[in-house]
């Protein structure tokens, strides 16, 4: 006889889900807890979700999570492009950042290329070199012509 009971279970349907921001159209994705990798309702990307961790010298095209990105003081990444939803800076990175997150930079960093995120937190002793562009990011091409 099976005296199980999920009366006390707790209710999980909200739990279970989280939003995931698509780096490409900003569309924000409801999808499970435990998915790897999903694929974006509006622009029908696949959108990587798991952490990216650089602890060492790594050489990428683009690097590209839902996560975030971190790059630990002796990691050295080069990448044409690196598009997340939140960087942890704290070593040596070479390319542009695209976040829809916050952006933090650690004080041994050393930045080359672009940086555009909604925050940047740039502590003194970093070297910066790039364009950076920092604020809400501009609402994609098809919703910019919603009447005032
Ligand atoms: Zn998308």
């Amino acid at each position: 006889m099976d005296i199980r009971s999920n009366t006390s279970v707790p209710a999980f349907s909200s739990d279970e889900k989280q939003r995931v921001v698509c780096i490409h159209c900003n569309h924000t994705n409801e999808i499970s807890r435990k998915a790897i990798s999903v694929t974006c309702q509006s622009c029908r990307k696949a959108l990587r979700l798991e952490e990216v961790r650089v602890k060492d010298y790594q050489a990428r095209r683009i690097v590209e999570t839902c996560s975030t990105v971190t790059v630990e003081r002796k990691g050295d990444l080069r990448a044409e492009k690196i598009m997340c939803a939140g960087a942890v800076l704290r070593g040596k990175i070479k390319g542009d950042v695209v976040s829809t997150g916050p952006v933090l930079i650690g004080p041994e960093a050393e930045l080359t290329g672009g940086v555009t995120a909604p925050t940047i937190a740039i502590p003194s002793g970093a070297v910066l070199e790039g364009f950076y562009r920092i604020g809400p990011t501009p609402a994609p091409a098809e919703q910019s012509n919603v009447a005032a």
